[in-house]
Parts: C-alpha cells; sequence; structure tokens
C-alpha cells in the first residue's frame, strides 16, 4: 500500500504510567510498534530493549529508533482549557471577574472572524505538539466555527464546545437562546462525542439552554463541561443571581443549579470544585460527574494564577470522585502538563498535603484523563493495544538505588523560575507511531 514498515522499534528509558501509586520505568527499554488499520501503528511490546529487538529483527519489514537513555512517556490529556485564551494567559489576573470582563472576553470575540479563527487554531495545533499534548477538554469561543476550526487543526483526540452565553454577558459576546440551541444541535450532530456541550458558567447561561442543550446534546452522546465554584467570589455572585431566577429560587448550593438542568453525569466534566460542600461532594460523587483540577490556574497571584485556592485531591479520593489535571490555559499561565503537574506536586508540599507525588501527577494526567474521555482501552498509555502516543524527552541517567519518584522528579522538574522552558522541553511528540512534532525542524 506504501513504504511504511510493518514495525516500528524505539529504544529508550521507557515511563508507563498505571495508577496513583504505580508506574513502570524500563531501564534499557524497547517499544514495538505495529502498523494496522489506516496505517496507523498500536503498541505490540513494551519491554526490556533485548528482547524488542530480537521480535523485530526476525522480520524484514522493521526500522529501529535508537534514542539511547533518552525518555519515552505517553502524550498528555488536558482535561480542561481555552483554547481562544492563549493571548490572555499572562494578563493581571488580580480577580477572576474581572480579568474575565477586562481582557478574557474581548480578546474572545476576535474569534467572530473566520479567518482569524482559523489561522490562531493551526497556530495553537503546533504549540499543543510542541508540548506533548495529544488529547482533552476544550473551551471554544461563543462562535461555532471555533469548534470546527480547533476539531479539523488539532492533531489528537479532543472534545470541544462552543462557550454558551445567554445572559449576564457583554452585547458582543452574547447569543440568543434560540441560536444558542441551533448551535448545539448543529455542532454535536456532526461531532458527537467530539463535541462538548459547555455552559460558560452558571451566570452567564440561562437555565433554559442548559437544559435543553443537554438534551439534545444527549442524543448524540456529547460531553457536558463547565466551571464549578472556582472562587468564593464566584459561589456568593452565582447564587445571587439564581435566587432571581423562576423555579431556581430555592436552589442551596453552585451545583445544585446545574444538577437542576441535568447536566450531571459520568460524561461531565466540572473545571475546578474548589469550594463544595459537603452536600456537593456527595452529589459530585453520586452523579459520577468529574471534576477537572487546575494548579496553575488555581495558584497564588505570585504564580501567575488566578489565587483561587487548593483543590483537594484527598476528599475527591475518599469521595470516590473522579479526577484529571489540566492547564486551564488562560486561567493557567502555561500550556504545557509538566507545570502543571510541578504546581500540583509543589503546592500541596507546601500545605504539607501528603500523597502529591509524581507518579499521582503522571497518572492524572495521561491515563485518568484518557478514561475520562472514555478512550482508555487505545489511549493513556504505552500498553500493548494501545496507539502508538508519545514523547521523547532529554536524556537522563539512573542513580543507584534511587525510587521511582525520584526518577520522574529529576526527569519532570524544573524550579518554579524557570517554568518557560517547559515549553521547549519535548524533543518529539509522535501520534499513533508517526512523528508529527520534532524540536529541531
Ligand atoms: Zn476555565
Amino acid at each position: 500500500m506504501d513504504n511504511l514498515p510493518l514495525y516500528k522499534c524505539f529504544l529508550g528509558t521507557i515511563i508507563n504510567p498505571v495508577n496513583d501509586r504505580h508506574c513502570n520505568i524500563v531501564r534499557k527499554g524497547g517499544l514495538v510498534l505495529k502498523r494496522g488499520k489506516n496505517s496507523d501503528y498500536k503498541v505490540s511490546f513494551i519491554g526490556k530493549a533485548q528482547e524488542a529487538l530480537k521480535l523485530v529483527q526476525r522480520r524484514e519489514d522493521h526500522v529501529i529508533h535508537d534514542y539511547g537513555q533518552k525518555i519515552l512517556m505517553p502524550g498528555f490529556f488536558d482535561m480542561h482549557f481555552h483554547w481562544v485564551q492563549d493571548d490572555v494567559r499572562l494578563m493581571p489576573k488580580d480577580n477572576l471577574l474581572t480579568w474575565l470582563s477586562k481582557y478574557t472576553w474581548p480578546y474572545e470575540s476576535k474569534f467572530k472572524s473566520k479567518k482569524f479563527s482559523k489561522n490562531k487554531a493551526k497556530q495553537f495545533s503546533r504549540e499543543l505538539l510542541q508540548v506533548g499534548t495529544l488529547g482533552g477538554a476544550v473551551y471554544a469561543s461563543i462562535h461555532p466555527h471555533s469548534v470546527s476550526d480547533a476539531l479539523e487543526s488539532f492533531v489528537g483526540n479532543y472534545t470541544i464546545g462552543n462557550v454558551l452565553m445567554t445572559m449576564n454577558s457583554p452585547d458582543y459576546l452574547t447569543m440568543s437562546e434560540k441560536k444558542s440551541l441551533s448551535s448545539v444541535e448543529e455542532l454535536s450532530s456532526k461531532y458527537k462525542s467530539s463535541y462538548c456541550l459547555t455552559p460558560r458558567f452558571a451566570p452567564t447561561t440561562s437555565p433554559y439552554v442548559m437544559s435543553e442543550g443537554r438534551k439534545i446534546s444527549k442524543k448524540y452522546n456529547s460531553f457536558v463541561q463547565t466551571h464549578l465554584s472556582e472562587t468564593k467570589n464566584e459561589i456568593e455572585y452565582v447564587l445571587s443571581l439564581y435566587k432571581n431566577i423562576k423555579s431556581f429560587e430555592k436552589v442551596d448550593s453552585y451545583l445544585d443549579i446545574y444538577d437542576k438542568c441535568g447536566l450531571l453525569s459520568s460524561k461531565t466534566i466540572m473545571g475546578h470544585a474548589i469550594h463544595l460542600t459537603p452536600k456537593e461532594w456527595k452529589r459530585m460523587s453520586t452523579s459520577k460527574t468529574n471534576i477537572a483540577h487546575c494548579p496553575t490556574s488555581n495558584a497564588p497571584l505570585k504564580e501567575k494564577g488566578l489565587g483561587s485556592g487548593l483543590f483537594d485531591f484527598k476528599k475527591a479520593d475518599r469521595m470516590g470522585v473522579n479526577w484529571a489535571l489540566a492547564s486551564d490555559i488562560g486561567g493557567g499561565p502555561f500550556l504545557s502538563m509538566f507545570d502543571v503537574m510541578r504546581s500540583f506536586v509543589d503546592q500541596n508540599k507546601r500545605k504539607k498535603v501528603t500523597g502529591a507525588t509524581w507518579i499521582r501527577a503522571l497518572y492524572r494526567s495521561t491515563l485518568a484523563g484518557a478514561k475520562m474521555l472514555t478512550l482508555s482501552k487505545e489511549y493513556g498509555n504505552l500498553d500493548v493495544g494501545k496507539f502508538g502516543n508519545f514523547l521523547i524527552l532529554p536524556e537522563v541517567k539512573f542513580k543507584k538505588g534511587e525510587s521511582k519518584n525520584d526518577f520522574l522528579k529529576r526527569a519532570f522538574h524544573r524550579p518554579l523560575k524557570r517554568r518557560e522552558e517547559y515549553s521547549n522541553f519535548v524533543l518529539e511528540t509522535w501520534y499513533k507511531g508517526k512523528k508529527v512534532y520534532s524540536k529541531l525542524i
């Protein structure tokens, strides 16, 4: 059919996340990919280099990529980011609601131009590959073409939605309820689970649009995402608004509003969820609703975050609420999930919360996200049978007696002052066994 080899064999140090507590690290490892349908490659072997070589050298049709002591690890899933906020991520963030109205919303209105949106999508697509992100849940602007442009440009597995804004929003970003719902019908019927119903958050999306939008998107098995309890200010604002909305007068919490609109489900991803009441935690758990935790966005102002507080991941685990890590560009300042993992580990350590290990951070940036998107059978790590989606990172030598967590720390960690380096950290990105980014080009 073409001259692609049947087998590709990659040699290096292989990092393969398993769960919160385990991660396989294969020194002098070998990863064998086999060409399949559509010339996509899947993992047919992961283990020692010697065995991998034995396997492929029996066949004529193979190539070997020897990376020495460089690292191979799965690509990232970033479970909450706004692809249309790339240029406001470093604007002053004294207050969430002010940052939104002063910088973010005016900027998002530029995506009204189809040309602007298409060009930005192409540029952003390259930025994602450069930091090694190959999937996730994404917010676009209100404009339906900002969803199509992203889905057509991004390499990987994404669910993307246009933010629905029908009230309490500036004129230039307000859509009629009718137009909002017809965009949901059009996009969810076209993109199915690659479409994500995206009420921006309760203040800007009428309950009618949330509940009707959910009914429409459910037919097509689309995902749902929105923001929940990011700051205390915001919670007060939301509750004071809804007190005056018919049949919502008695809602007792932020989550209750979404619940009443039928938004909670195992296909729903709530961004942030920092300040939840015990009752809200319980409801998150019984409805199997997921959380996208965005540590760099929630970090203190001096770390370029919004200072929203620290997510209680232990509580989520105790309550059986599934969560994964996310960059929240532009609330978060950097797109790299390495920076997100670093922030998760560092912030918890500073607050003396134990258990925020690099092993956990890695799992929550890869396989946990794939699971949330119900893609873990073929994505999320480098187990046999999954697509060959991985990154190549600089060489790290082993130290005798070192724990896996300490090895990951040395391999991934950049001090707070050198965070920018993360955007140029990945050497190569491979998707389905094909090189889609190389730092050298
Ligand atoms: Zn967000």
